[in-house]
């Protein structure tokens, strides 16, 4: 077993040598523009890239022409936000989200705020879930967006898409959700779920990083103003010349992802369950954050009584990359507003790990870093007894 083992596949995965393989090609001598109209270099670009958005489309629901590549979730996010509500902006002016999106939609949507558009961050429960009754509420004649992500990248709670598409659906609001982390993961069905936009990423599933996809409906189009000017790329929605190496090896890894059906996901959410329940066997005072089954298959945020999750972390990091399920990130060290909005304590928020399980995780490999967090908190909790100050409070972060 080589290590350390990669636990932190939420935040991103490894290349598929199969998907890797694909791409290859695209970066030698199949380097055509897939712009260029006039020759066969230009020609088979553009079919590569088609044949990868028909894959994306297949994934979802969706169809081709309703997929839009971009550099990632990120710029997704951003495009169908700024884009939609600049679009609606005779409409109104109000757009209905959750306190627990990803940063790419908080962000855009903050920005948003000081330019006048009006903002409702609906509240979750304890387990990270929003009420679609109050997003019901939420909305009034001025709204023109509700925004919800599918699942969640630190918690790996998956929202009811289907009853707020419908809710959105009759009250006339379009409805964009960023599915980055349930792509390949959740059934996602841009019909079943109403969906009017998506926001998507290839490496959350074992794909390239730097590409993405924007899913707009076509049948109502929905308005929307692109991020960028600059040509007539990708339908004049997304201009820049495109990324061919890496839509391809988008559209492989949704391909794989896809091909096994539920194989792969129900794989991971043994593999999970193993996990869960080796640490439980293990050691006391071993909470679960988020949903115990509206939950992502690879996903466990756990906190240990007692113990500070960076702290952690930093005992670990040479057997297994984990990432702190307070995204205390040493860029921001702040303590996580996920968990903070799920209403969880303060020592449990700083306590949070995440574990992100991926396609190249075994069983092996879970039994070992079981075995190895066990004796880390057993370690740390014996180095600072209940009682006395056990955590680590480091400047910054809470
Ligand atoms: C990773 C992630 C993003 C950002 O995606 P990029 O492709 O890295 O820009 C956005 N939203 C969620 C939920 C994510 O997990």
């Amino acid at each position: 077993m080589k290590t350390p083992v990669y636990l932190d596949n939420q935040s991103t995965t490894a290349v598929d040598p199969v998907v890797l393989a694909e791409m290859l090609p695209f970066f030698g001598e199949a380097f055509g523009n897939a712009a260029s109209h006039s020759h066969g270099f230009g020609w088979e670009a553009r079919e590569a890239v088609e044949r990868a958005r028909e894959r994306v489309a297949a994934a979802i629901g969706a169809r081709p022409e309703e997929i839009v590549f971009t550099s990632g979730a990120t710029e997704s996010d951003n495009t169908a936000l700024a884009g939609l509500v600049g679009g609606a902006r005779e409409r109104g002016d109000h757009v209905v989200t959750a306190a627990t999106e990803h940063r790419a939609v908080l962000d855009p949507l903050a920005r948003l705020e000081r330019e006048g558009v009006r903002v409702t961050r609906l509240g979750v429960d304890a387990q990270g879930l929003v009420d679609p009754a109050d997003v019901e509420r939420a909305i009034t004649s001025r709204t023109v967006l509700v925004t919800l992500m599918a699942a969640n990248n630190e918690v790996g709670t998956i929202h009811p898409l289907e009853d707020v598409g419908r809710i959105a659906r009759r009250r006339g609001v379009p409805f964009h959700s960023d599915a980055a982390q349930a792509l390949g993961k959740v059934p996602l069905d841009v019909e079943a779920s109403c969906l009017d936009a998506a926001s998507l990423s290839a490496h959350k599933l074992h794909g390239p990083k730097g590409v993405g996809a924007l899913y707009l409906r076509r049948d109502p189009a929905v308005a929307l103003e692109p991020l960028m000017l600059g040509g007539g790329h990708e339908g004049g929605r997304r201009p820049g010349t495109p990324n061919v190496p890496g839509i391809v090896g988008f559209g492989k890894a949704v391909e794989i992802a896809c091909a096994g059906g539920d194989d792969e996901p129900r794989r991971l959410r043994a593999l999970r369950d193993r996990l869960l329940g080796a640490l439980q066997a293990r050691i006391d005072g071993v909470r679960l954050n988020g949903h115990a089954t509206r939950r992502l298959p690879n996903n466990l945020n756990l906190s240990f009584d007692g113990i500070d999750g960076e702290a952690l972390l930093a005992a670990l990091h040479d057997v297994v990359a984990l990432s702190a399920g307070s995204a205390c990130m040493s860029a921001t060290r702040e303590p996580s507003y996920v968990l903070g909005a799920m209403g969880l304590s303060e020592e449990r928020v700083r306590g949070a790990v995440r574990f992100g399980l991926g396609r190249f995780n075994t069983a092996d490999e879970v039994d070992f870093v079981a075995g190895e967090v066990a004796r880390a908190v057993r370690r740390l909790r014996d180095l600072a007894p209940p009682g006395r100050a056990r955590v680590d409070r480091s400047p910054g972060c809470g």
